[in-house]
């Protein structure tokens, strides 16, 4: 008889936005008059910008014509994608990354869930408490995470590093010594960020334990206040400790079309052995290339006209920031983030547990959001709208929540 990975039975509930779905499922069926505004799920609601859609046209005309159509793409990305990442989001910036340690993906999802796989299941992970809860999940299913603790809603080989309001939504340095360490700025759920110095004392750290880090970049071009950095290799010595998760889902409106990348420079090593062949051969096994066609629309986003054009619809979204952070903030919530990210943060009030503020407001304001504690124990009291909706029904969804 076959056996399945029981590491799967461990998985506690359903994923946060399916039991959320099912929720909104619910209510909707109950009451089909009442109109929604979902801010939940961080999903782009804008279209792509005319930059990409006109790449993306003039790709899949290639593809009708036996001299210009492509067929698997190289596991690794096709060049022009991966030297334009090289140049613009790395060098131009000042840092040392050249064209090949750049790994084209399907997005950072799949990044981020399946780099644990290059890395021994004894490793311990510290990871952010509230977390992107892709990190926690991979890594259950890899078997690392030792046994569930269900009244505190952890795991008992996972260093948690609770992000409060004590430290600005930051991480400390953990007391227990990790091997893998998850960071993500800006933040996903709390909207924050760190500064440079204080991403230098995360690789200083790694470096000096023999950690690695692993940078998930995704909200990266939302950043708009000057000290914080866009890459972990603005930081010295983080070619030896870290490899970065890039998306193109928030800064281009790629969520539906799919693409992404992993950065592992070739200094990063274990003993002798590099975690970029590492990786390669995992590409090279596993993956058969993202489609050219999307890696086509993936270099438009660097073209002058595609950077003009999603600078405009980042702006578009962090007006909805605004109008969230503002309202709320007028209406007597405590509130963050926003400023650097797509994500504001409140605390619930006073006596309602996130999931209870998630019910109130769907009952009440017809808006979904998201319950901090869906994103670790540390998230509980808390609660995250997203920037990523229309404008018009920003608006109105605050206008709804300020009038309860
Ligand atoms: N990383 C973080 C922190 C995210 O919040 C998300 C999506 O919400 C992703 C990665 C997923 O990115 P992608 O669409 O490229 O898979």
């Amino acid at each position: 008889m076959f056996k399945i990975n029981d590491n799967y039975l461990k998985l506690p509930g359903s994923y946060l936005f399916s039991t959320i779905g099912k929720k909104v499922a619910a209510y909707t069926e109950a009451h089909p008059e009442k109109s929604i505004i979902r801010l939940g799920i961080g999903d782009v609601t804008q279209p792509l910008a005319p930059a990409i859609i006109d790449t993306l046209h003039s790709a899949v005309d290639e593809m009708a014509n036996a001299e210009t159509f492509h067929g698997y793409a190289p596991d690794l990305g096709y060049e022009f994608l991966r030297s334009a990442m090289a140049k613009h989001d790395y060098q131009a910036r000042g840092c040392d990354i050249s064209a090949d340690e750049v790994f084209i993906s399907d997005g950072a999802k799949c990044d981020s869930g399946n780099i644990q796989e290059i890395f021994s299941v004894d490793n311990k992970i510290a990871v952010c408490d509230p977390v992107y809860p892709v990190y926690v999940d991979t890594n259950v299913m890899a078997g690392r995470t030792g046994t569930y603790d269900a009244e505190k809603e952890t795991w008992s080989d996972v260093i948690y590093m609770p992000c409060t309001a004590a430290t600005n939504f930051a991480p400390e340095l953990p007391k227990e010594t990790p091997d893998i360490i998850y960071l993500c700025f800006p933040n996903n759920p709390t909207g924050s960020t760190i500064t440079k110095s204080q991403l230098q004392e995360w690789v200083d750290y790694a470096n000096k334990v023999g950690a690695v880090i692993i940078y998930d970049a995704a909200y990266e071009a939302y950043i708009s206040e000057e000290d914080v950095p866009h890459s972990i290799y603005e930081c010295e010595g983080a070619r030896t400790c870290a490899i970065e998760l890039r998306s193109f889902s928030k800064n281009a409106g790629f969520t539906g079309v799919r693409l992404g990348a992993t950065i592992i420079p070739k200094d990063l090593k274990c003993e002798e052995v590099t975690l970029h062949s590492l990786w390669a051969r995992r590409h090279g096994t596993k993956y058969n290339g993202a489609p050219y066609i999307v890696q086509k629309a993936g270099e438009a986003v660097y073209s002058e006209a595609g950077k003009a054009q999603l600078k405009e619809q980042i702006a578009y979204y962090m007006k909805n920031a605004k109008v969230i952070y503002e309202g709320l903030k007028n209406a007597g919530y405590t509130v963050s983030g926003g400023v650097n990210a797509p994500y504001i943060w409140l605390k619930t009030p006073e006596g309602m547990t996130s999931w209870d503020f998630f019910d109130y407001l769907l009952e009440n304001a017809n808006v979904v959001g998201t319950p901090g504690s869906g994103f670790g124990p540390s998230g509980e009291g808390y609660f995250r709208l997203t920037a990523f909706g229309s404008y018009k029904n920003t608006v109105a969804a605050i206008e709804r929540i300020t009038a309860l």
